[in-house]
This record gives C-alpha cells, sequence and structure tokens, in this order.
C-alpha cells in the first residue's frame, strides 16, 4: 500500500536525522540491492562506494511511495550515477547483473558466513578465507587457527544466534535482566534499547542501557549481575569491558569509535518455557533452550539520555546525526554527550539532545533509516 508516483512533493533531507524512516519500506527491491552492494564494497574495504550505497539505501526507505521510473528519481538526496543505474537496471529488468554477481561470488559468500560468527571481523574472516576456508566446518575442522574465547562461543552456539531473536524472547530476558538489576537495586533503570526499541519484531541481540537514578550507584551493578545470572546457569557467555569514561572527554569525531561507557557482551540461556509462545517446546535434540545474544551497556545518569540515542540505531540514522550536528552545527555529538564550541551541552532526555541540535525529536519507531 505504497502510493505511486506522487515524487516531488517537498524535498528530502541529506540527513537521515531528518527524514522519518519508518519500518514501513516501499523500495525494498531497491535496498535489497543496495545493501547487497555496500556489504560488498565494505568487504573489499572500499569506503566511499560503501557509504554512497548505504546513504541511497537509507533515502530510499524514507519515501512513502514505490520508485516506478526514472523521473521519481529527481531531486533525491544520495543518490549519484552509480546508485541510478542500479535503479534503472531493476526498473528495466526486475533485478540487476552486478547484485547477482556479487550474491554468487565465492569471497562475498564466505566473508559473509565467516562475519557471521560472533567475535569474527573482517580481518579474521578474510584471513581465513586466504587459507582457502570455506565453510563452518573447514573452519571448525583447522587445527592451525586459535580460536578467541568469543569465537570458541560464536561456534559453540551458532545456530541459535543466527536464527533471529524475535520480540516475545527480547520481552523475557528483558525480565530476567531487569529482575536481576532490581535485586541490587530496586530504582534501577532497564531499558531495551537497539532494535527493538525502534519497533523491530525481529533482531540479532537483544541491547540493554542500564543505570540508576543517582550518578555514580551504577558502579559495581554489572558485576553483581552478572554474579545472579552466573547462578542462575544462565550466564553461556560473557565480555566485560570496563569504563574508560572521563567526564572531560570532548566527544569523538569518529563514528563507530567504541563508547566509554561499562559494558558487557553476552550469550545467555533462554528456557522456551519462559517465552510465551513457545511453552514446552523442545526441538529435535530435547534442547528446551536458546542461546540469545545479549548487549549490556551501564552508563551514568548524566549520560543516560546520550547513551540512549546512541544505542537506538540505526546506525545509518547515528552516523548521520553525529555529521550533522559536526557539518551544520559545529558541534560533536557521541554516545557521551554534545559538545558546543568550548561547552558541554546537557540533557535529560533524547527530545533535549533534538532540541540543542535544532531538530524535530523523531520517535525510536522513525529512526529506521
Ligand atoms: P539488530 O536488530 O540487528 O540487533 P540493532 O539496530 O539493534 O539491530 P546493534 O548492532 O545491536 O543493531 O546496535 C544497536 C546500536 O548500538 C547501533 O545503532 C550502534 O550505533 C550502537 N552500537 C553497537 N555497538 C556499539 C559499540 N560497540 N559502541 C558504541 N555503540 C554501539
Ligand atoms: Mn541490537
Ligand atoms: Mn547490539
Amino acid at each position: 500500500n505504497c502510493s505511486a508516483g506522487l515524487g516531488s512533493s517537498g524535498t528530502i533531507s541529506q540527513y537521515a536525522c531528518q527524514r522519518k524512516t519508518t519500518l514501513k519500506n516501499c523500495n525494498k527491491i531497491f535496498t535489497d540491492a543496495f545493501d547487497v552492494l555496500a556489504e560488498h564494497f565494505e568487504f573489499n574495504e572500499n569506503k566511499g562506494h560503501c557509504l554512497a550505497f548505504m546513504r541511497a539505501s537509507s533515502v530510499l526507505k524514507s519515501l512513502s511511495y514505490t520508485i516506478r521510473n526514472y523521473r521519481d528519481l529527481e531531486g533525491l538526496a544520495c543518490l549519484g550515477p552509480q546508485t541510478k543505474a542500479v535503479i534503472q537496471e531493476i526498473l528495466e529488468y526486475g533485478n540487476s547483473l552486478k547484485v547477482q554477481d556479487v550474491l554468487m561470488d565465492e569471497r562475498y559468500k564466505t566473508i559473509k558466513l565467516f562475519t557471521s560468527i560472533f567475535g569474527v571481523g573482517l580481518k579474521t574472516a578474510e584471513k581465513w578465507y586466504r587459507k582457502g576456508l570455506r565453510s563452518l566446518d573447514e573452519v571448525k575442522a583447522d587445527t592451525s587457527l586459535r580460536f578467541t574465547k568469543m569465537q570458541k562461543a560464536g561456534l559453540l552456539y551458532y545456530d541459535d544466534i543466527i536464527s533471529s531473536v524475535s520480540w516475545e524472547e527480547a520481552k523475557a530476558v528483558g525480565q530476567i535482566v531487569k529482575d536481576a538489576c532490581r535485586r541490587f537495586d530496586p530504582d534501577a533503570a532497564v531499558v531495551i534499547t537497539g532494535g527493538f526499541r525502534r519497533g523491530k519484531e525481529f533482531g540479532h541481540d537483544v541491547d540493554f542501557i542500564i543505570t540508576t537514578p543517582e550518578n555514580g550507584k551504577e558502579v559495581g551493578l554489572l558485576q553483581k549481575v552478572l554474579s545472579e545470572l552466573t547462578y542462575q546457569g544462565i550466564l553461556l557467555y560473557y565480555d566485560v569491558i570496563d569504563s574508560t569514561f572521563d567526564n572531560a572527554q570532548i566527544p569523538s569525531k569518529m563514528f563507530e569509535a567504541m563508547d566509554h561507557f561499562e559494558k558487557c557482551f553476552a550469550i545467555l540461556k533462554l528456557k522456551k518455557e519462559l517465552v510465551s509462545s513457545k511453552q514446552s517446546e523442545k526441538d529435535i535434540n530435547g534442547k528446551d533452550w536458546k542461546a540469545i545474544r545479549v548487549d549490556l551497556v551501564i552508563p551514568p545518569m548524566n549520560c543516560y539520555a546520550f547513551a540512549l540515542l546512541g544505542w537506538s540505531g540505526s546506525r545509518q540514522f547515528e552516523r548521520d546525526l553525529r555529521r550533522y550536528a559536526n557539518v551544520e552545527k559545529k558541534m560533536l555529538l557521541d554516545n557521551h554527550g554534545l559538545y558546543d564550541k568550548t561547552t558541554f551541552l546537557s540533557a535529560k532526555t533524547e527530545e533535549d539532545i533534538f532540541a540543542h541540535l535544532g531538530l524535530e525529536y523523531l520517535d525510536p519507531s522513525e529512526r529506521n533509516a
């Protein structure tokens, strides 16, 4: 039910933070193609082309109508000759040869498979590819490889982790995490962020922001929560990154640089009986639980709004929000704060941050850029 034609009603910003992008995508046939090409260029470390296709994909995701002919592209931001050529090809033939080639490409397929393992990044995937490895079985059987603790867990729970997390499962995990936090601090705030906060029905993990109303009270909470989950026998894997946060730090210009909050990348064992739609379900091996990837981030209260905004995504939305702050407002924004030339601007809510930037507030469900 995407209306046809009506292309040129107003202009569309080059910044995702000035576009409303819901989960309803009227141009999936084009954006799927762009997402494959962006990933292909990412795997080949061609940042420029990768970004061009990600931006073009994001612009099309924000449209309330389906592109039906070449003229519908007039006045759209972020579309260059390269991306337009792909659209034209799809309009004419229903698909793009370049995309078909990438999807058949052995290197692309293998790198995609290897990076789908928790703990395996592009560098490792490439190394394995260059060694001639092509499948998970070959990786597991190669005795010359040294796996990190994270990769071992990634391989062990591969099938569970690759099958996406449902909102029902996310809610059940949310209850477990909340109960564990409240045991040690009844006032602890535990919020689901990431894709689920944007309204997605499925995700690759469940992201949480955990904090306490009083600044500083959050210190030590994560360790207690992790011991509690260990005691319950449901902490399958965890890796704690200690806080390197310094209140005086000026926001970094680099996007995708890790933030400085205390955090934990974990795998939890979720009993199927705790998921309302899966009660008493067992798989063929009689396994009555599923391994779920969980991210826990613990900012101090005075950074809560920035951390929540930064972890709610989407990645493209975050990228453009920072670029907008930097280029249009000469400010620096990251997950910790907003810096205007010489001073930090404080914020209690996400609305405060949008207001500081002179942007119309966007609900998380409109940040699916
Ligand atoms: P999915 O449904 O696949 O999980 P998602 O949007 O939740 O999608 P995540 O990879 O879980 O994606 O990341 C959520 C948000 O958190 C992203 O927008 C990203 O900007 C932010 N983020 C993820 N990892 C880090 C990190 N290590 N440091 C800082 N921010 C991060
Ligand atoms: Mn997520
Ligand atoms: Mn995550």
